[in-house]
């Protein structure tokens, strides 16, 4: 299973569909992307290989030069099309990937469903797009603040990177017990469950630790600890190419 994602002016869809094809090692049963193409989310999804997503792509010349994609290895619900990734909340408005667990997922399921939200898959990931969500209107919160309160109140393991359609310059990544990379390139990002997605365009990386999350932009990547918001000083890593 595997995470990979872009922020720059190039055109993201083939960097990231390139980077899925190198996470393929590390197993997987479905695979997606979603791409923000001018405040429009551009979604594919299947069960299946990387090339079954390259067929159900076809019709998909996008120019978006934001998205995400994910290699999925099934912990709730079966291998399908609905349950592969990404989710998108009950708005419409905000797309993950994750690759991990959320073991409670069953709790804030039947809190979401109290307040109205429904689900179209079976997996625990909707689950927590959808208590972002959740957290963004009842609170005000702006998208990474709202991931933040939403990781705070999950039990589990993740890596997850997280769109929202009316900001098409941001992706929202945090990380516990799943690893999670950084490519940091020449006003452009790269994310990826590890560096072999991006190595061709960038040789510095950060790695981020167990607990903290990253709002990545245009104008650069911001470290802080999902408990507090504390701010950490990313250490920088040089790839070494061979
Ligand atoms: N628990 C999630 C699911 O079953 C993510 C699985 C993964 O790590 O790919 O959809």
């Amino acid at each position: 299973c595997g995470i990979t994602g872009y922020i720059g002016n190039k055109k993201a869809y083939p960097i990231i569909l390139n980077g899925l094809k190198r996470l393929e090692y590390r197993g997987y049963d479905s695979a997606g992307i979603v791409l923000n193409e001018n405040g429009t989310f551009k979604l594919r999804k299947t069960k299946g290989s990387v090339s079954d997503l390259i067929a159900k792509c076809k019709d998909l010349n996008s120019e978006a030069t934001v998205g995400i994609g994910h290699t999925r290895w099934a912990t709730h619900g079966v291998p399908s099309d609905i349950n592969a990734h990404p989710h998108i909340s009950n708005n419409g408005k905000i797309a993950i990937i994750h690759n991990g667990i959320i073991e409670n997922y069953a709790t804030l399921k039947i809190m979401l469903t109290s307040k109205g939200y429904t689900f179209k898959s079976e997996t625990d990931t909707e689950i927590l797009v959808n208590l972002i969500q959740y957290m963004q209107e009842t609170q005000n919160l702006d998208l990474a603040t709202a991931v933040r309160y939403a990781l705070n109140e999950v039990i589990g393991a993740y890596s997850i990177a997280v769109i929202e359609v009316d900001q098409p310059q941001e992706i929202v990544v945090a990380r516990l017990s799943s690893p999670l990379a950084i490519g940091i390139g020449e006003n452009e990002y790269f994310i990826a469950s590890d560096a072999s997605p991006f190595i061709e365009f960038t040789n510095e990386v950060v790695y981020l630790e167990d607990g903290e999350m990253a709002t990545i932009t245009l104008k650069g990547v911001d470290v802080y600890k999902i408990k507090d918001n504390s701010k950490v000083n990313p250490q920088i890593h040089e790839l070494k190419t061979s």
